[in-house]
């Protein structure tokens, strides 16, 4: 079964979607692997939470999702082939949820790329970007799976893909 990647985006007030500045993360934190905490959200999601703050910690980018502001399920959505969603509004808190089929049926790369791309809406405020290169592989996390360009997210062109996720230039604005 092919899933897609379809945000559900609930935004109400634009200028409400703003999120604060982020800071250099010291190296202190940066070593401090595997032992946070996620009150919101569902145990089985931390490690990939905590490798999303990591990725974007040697990029220079101090996230920490472990504050309540996003909540994290896995459970069915209900909408054929969509393996993840991001939820978010000015009025609750943000929500990501991951399909349970998707989920149960999927490596750990695949995962990864689907939690990374709905904290990519919810947490970085980015939006779809398509687009595929020479090979017909898509050139962001960020596709939306709706277009032609196939997502191959595998260890040897994560890095590349990483750095595109991360990459202010793509992120919302308020990284400016
Ligand atoms: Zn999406």
């Amino acid at each position: 079964m092919r899933f897609f990647l379809l945000p559900i985006l609930v935004v109400v007030l634009c200028s409400a979607c703003k999120k604060e500045p982020v800071d250099e993360m010291s190296n202190e934190a940066q070593n401090d692997r595997l032992t946070k905490v996620y009150p919101s959200v569902e145990k089985a999601l931390w490690p990939y939470f905590e490798e999303f703050e990591k990725e974007a910690a040697v990029r220079g980018i101090a996230i920490d999702l472990s504050d309540g502001e996003i909540h994290g399920v896995i459970q069915e959505i209900t909408q054929e082939h969509i393996a993840g969603t991001c939820n978010y509004n000015s009025h609750r808190t943000d929500l990501v949820t991951i399909d349970k089929e998707f989920w149960d049926s999927s490596p750990d790369l695949l995962r990864e790329a689907v939690v990374f791309h709905e904290l990519g809406h919810c947490r970085l405020v980015r939006d779809h970007r398509e687009g595929s290169d020479d090979n017909g592989n898509c050139i962001s996390l960020m596709a939306s799976g709706t277009e032609s360009c196939r997502q191959f997210y595998s260890a040897a062109i994560r890095t590349a893909l990483l750095d595109e996720l991360f990459d202010p230039t793509f992120q919302g604005d308020w990284f400016d």
